[in-house]
């Protein structure tokens, strides 16, 4: 009989012991019952010593210099970069996953570069970054990593961004908002069918995430769902998940629809055409995201920015500002399969090495690559 494992790790918050001797991780929705020696479903948790450890805090599997847009968030920070980083492993189960290489991660040596939270935050000034994003796998299963980074951050005035997919219980929620400033939440289809079927989770929990934020958080949040044709792209979904956005969330929350690639264990299915795309804004607009509230106006960028979409049949944006030009009101937005800035990770992939941490200041002279967020 081999021995167990023995997991060596940061020492977790959110845990319970059960009667039946298990321990469980009270993170995140699943609430995985670990014995002695198990890691739980992320695989950057587990039991050792009896209690609860990260096994990935303070080591990253790469970091990128990104523009803002490109988390997506259109309307925080705009045209500024951004440090990205993330570790290994998470807490759903995406077939479809755009980001499986890191996320499906379950060996450590993924995790080839030691950063501290000041490294990180001493990484994000040299680079001229005004946020760090905590992004690539979902932040929830590093969550006492990235409260200390995001601690750390504030002192030096800096901004922190969380890339999710919402799928947290709730007292961890509270901690973890509590240190963010704005957030991009996936939500991935607006069926628990498909929550099952294809993420084995839940979706009530995670539009219990999206009415926290609106409702709680002092954080600027924006929404993202990837259309997968045949799966979650029909008519009749997105006029149901438009609908909630704006009656549970209200007109001023940005909805974003993203085009999905082959990738994973659905390699099998095309691409999301541009028609997709630009039918499910039309969607969201036809339902009032946009022209619900009384008195706003869409801006002459944004008018710019739809007529060079349709000039060049690939993307388009709309988005609507207060009279006043305050912050924006409601953005519905449609892009085609993003590009990005090269980062470490895919350098590494490639065969290059070691991380790379260069960048420009303003994160635009790095070379086009293909990370996903
Ligand atoms: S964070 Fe990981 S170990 Fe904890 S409940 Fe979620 S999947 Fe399980």
């Amino acid at each position: 009989m081999t021995e167990p494992e023995r997991l060596e790790g940061f020492p977790g918050r959110y845990w319970h012991r059960l009667e039946d001797g298990r321990i469980q991780c009270d993170i995140c929705p699943r609430y995985c019952r670990l014995n002695e020696g198990q890691r739980g479903l992320c695989f950057a948790r587990g039991r050792q010593d009896d209690r609860i450890v990260l096994t990935t805090y303070g080591r990253s599997s790469g970091f990128c210099v990104d523009p803002i847009e490109k988390k997506p968030l259109n309307h925080y920070l705009p045209g500024t970069p951004v440090l990205s980083f993330g570790t290994a492993g998470c807490n759903l189960t995406f077939k479809f996953c755009q980001n499986w290489d890191i996320s499906k991660g379950r060996e450590l040596d993924r995790l080839q570069d030691a950063a501290s939270p000041e490294d990180i935050v001493e990484a994000a000034i040299a680079t001229g970054s005004r946020s760090i994003a905590y992004t690539y796998n979902d932040p929830v299963i590093l969550l006492e990593y990235a409260v200390d980074v995001a601690k750390a951050a504030r002192r030096r005035g800096i901004k922190n961004v969380v890339v999710t997919a919402g799928y947290i219980d709730a007292a961890a929620r509270e901690e973890l908002y509590g240190f963010m400033d704005a957030a991009n939440v996936d939500l991935k289809a607006f069926t628990e069918e498909f929550y099952k079927r294809l993420c084995t989770g839940r979706l009530g929990a995670v539009l219990e995430t999206l009415e926290y934020l609106r409702q709680r958080a002092k954080v600027w949040f924006e929404i993202t769902t990837l259309l997968i044709p045949g799966h979650n792209d029909s008519s009749e979904e997105v006029t149901k998940l438009s609908e909630w956005v704006m009656t549970r969330l209200g007109p001023d929350v940005p909805l974003h629809f993203t085009a999905f690639h082959p990738d994973y264990k659905m390699s099998d299915l095309p691409r999301t055409p541009a028609f997709t795309l630009t039918t499910a804004r039309d969607i969201a607009r036809k339902v009032g995201c946009i022209s619900s509230t009384p008195g706003m106006s869409m801006t002459r960028a944004v008018k710019a920015r739809i007529a060079l979409a349709a000039v060049s049949g690939s993307s388009a944006e709309i988005g609507m500002t207060s009279p006043a030009g305050g912050s924006p009101r409601m953005a519905v937005a449609v892009f085609a399969p993003p590009q990005s800035l090269s980062c470490s990770r895919h350098a590494r992939a490639a065969g290059g090495g070691g991380a790379s941490r260069s960048g420009s200041a303003d994160g635009n002279s790095l070379e086009r690559g293909s990370c996903q967020r």
